[in-house]
């Protein structure tokens, strides 16, 4: 275990503000973070700091007051106004970072009000934090909403070592440089003591930029990481590949209540062959390129119609922001276009479902799709191919994954590697998987479990933590 009292930074407090029956009450969110951090902020207890999602309001302290009674760890929560939502999270975070970060240049957008309130709410996250750690935390920051919480934690005369692990891709210094901003968020990053980067690329990158805004910099590199030197400071730059817990997903598919979901399932489709998609709506995801070649697929193999499905489930995201509500809006047309075209009596080509499911629902859908189709355009990650890996004990199931994904690091050996812009490679990669012989299968799933086994959530924290001076994590 640690040894030392976690601080958690993040946009969202691991809680969500609910109504039930007219009245709010707090949900514990269970997101990768949080499954991650719960055994370690249960033993050894400490702060999660963020934003429960909601403006200030009396009826939420008496609930975060009774939390924090009742729990190993304390919630501190940063509220936010409706103006800061609007320019700092709707605005900076998810219509700058999130889309440049993701190269997705032609939907960024550049608005220097929402900026000043970008660095304005990272300051007020510092306050907040300078306030509430202690010499001797671990404090541990997370996220592209929070790139500049250390630059002003410093400011605020805060020396202590900092950590940070960012999320998402971090892109390249031609993509950076477009930042009008880039300065100043580089100059953010670097007042960290360890920066943690989903993958090799991202870790070099991140270098790569430091090489240009650094003057007399010294680089040291190693296997895992790589020590920038500047005015007697290190700061330590790794790539840790976050992952899920394997043993949740593998249990989770032998139970009961699995069992039950899927044979509901088998009844309600009728095609031969079931694909899955699986994503939160996002441009990143690649849900139209997606559906095009699957529509590829049906027109250039006419005997596979009738015979294959596509179970595209899209979790509700950011629906707020007129760009998320538009490629909904192509999700539904394209699904129309396609289910009219080929389908039949009987047959439906494309299944599409805009709502979350729960994790029994999800583990047996995982385990009823022969195949996962994944093809992101850029992911920092993908927990949903590690996920549909661990769930899948049949040993029968073929996962193609998108190679611009964090997880084609680790699983791209095993998987089928798709370009997604590539409709016709993608096609030929889905005709491959549904034709696989039983032995390959198995071949290619074992490698994919023992490699998600190995490389598990609780791995990823141990690399995290330690990467920090002073931290280690103790058996
Ligand atoms: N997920 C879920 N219900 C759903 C669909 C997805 O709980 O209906 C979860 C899924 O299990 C996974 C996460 O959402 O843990 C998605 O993580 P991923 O890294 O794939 O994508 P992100 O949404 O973080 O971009």
């Amino acid at each position: 275990m640690l040894g030392k009292r976690l601080v958690v930074i993040s946009n969202r407090l691991p809680i969500a503000v609910i109504t039930e029956d007219g009245k709010k009450v707090l949900k514990p969110s269970s997101g990768g973070l949080v499954t991650a951090l719960s055994p370690i902020l249960d033993v050894e207890g400490g702060v999660w700091i963020g934003w429960p999602g909601t403006e200030s309001s009396e009826e939420i302290q008496p609930l975060i007051n009774e939390f924090n009674q009742t729990n190993p760890y304390k919630i501190h929560p940063i509220y936010l106004t409706e103006e800061q939502e609007e320019e700092f999270y709707l605005g900076f975070s998810n219509q700058t970072i999130w889309p440049l970060f993701h190269d997705l240049l032609g939907l960024t957008s550049f608005n220097s009000q929402q900026w000043e309130t970008y660095d304005e709410v990272n300051r007020l996250f510092a306050k907040h934090v300078a306030a509430q750690i202690l010499p001797d935390d671990f404090v541990w920051i997370n996220d592209y909403q929070l790139l500049r919480v250390a630059y002003h934690l410093r400011d605020l005369g805060v020396n202590q070592p900092l950590g940070f692990f960012n999320h998402i891709p971090f892109p390249s210094p031609d993509m950076f440089r477009r930042l009008p901003w880039a300065q100043q968020i580089f100059d953010g990053m670097i007042h960290y003591d360890s920066l943690g980067f989903q993958t090799i690329r991202d870790r070099n990158n991140f270098v790569a930029i430091s090489r240009q805004h650094l003057q007399g910099a010294n680089y040291i590199k190693r296997r895992f990481y790589t020590n920038v030197e500047v005015e007697g400071r290190v700061v330590r730059v790794g790539n840790y590949p976050i992952s899920i817990d394997y043993h949740e997903f593998n249990r989770g598919a032998r139970q009961e209540s699995v069992q039950v979901e899927m044979e509901a399932i088998q009844k309600a489709y009728t095609a031969e062959h079931l694909v899955l998609g699986l994503d939160r709506l996002d441009h990143t995801k690649g849900i139209p390129e997606r559906f095009l070649a699957f529509e590829h697929l049906l027109e250039k193999h006419p005997e596979l119609q009738g015979k294959v499905s596509l179970i595209q489930v899209v979790v509700p995201s950011r629906t707020a922001l007129k760009s998320y509500a538009d490629l909904k809006q192509e999700l539904d047309s394209l699904t129309g276009r396609i289910n009219s075209r080929f389908g039949q009596h009987g047959y439906v080509p494309i299944h599409f479902f805009f709502k979350h499911l729960n994790r029994n629902e999800l583990i047996a859908l995982y385990r009823s799709c022969e195949v996962a189709l994944i093809t992101p355009l850029r992911d920092g990650m993908n927990l949903v191919a590690k996920e549909y890996a661990a769930s899948s004990i049949d040993q029968r199931n073929v996962l193609v994954l998108s190679m611009f994904t964090g997880s084609a690091d680790q699983l791209g050996r095993s998987a089928l590697l798709v370009n997604p812009y590539d409709l016709e490679g993608t096609a030929d990669a889905l005709h491959r998987a549904m034709h696989m012989d039983d032995s390959e299968r198995r071949k290619r799933l074992r490698a994919l479990r023992a490699q998600v086994k190995k490389n598990d959530v609780h791995r990823w924290v141990k690399q995290f933590v330690g990467s920090l001076p002073d931290a280690q994590l103790k058996e």
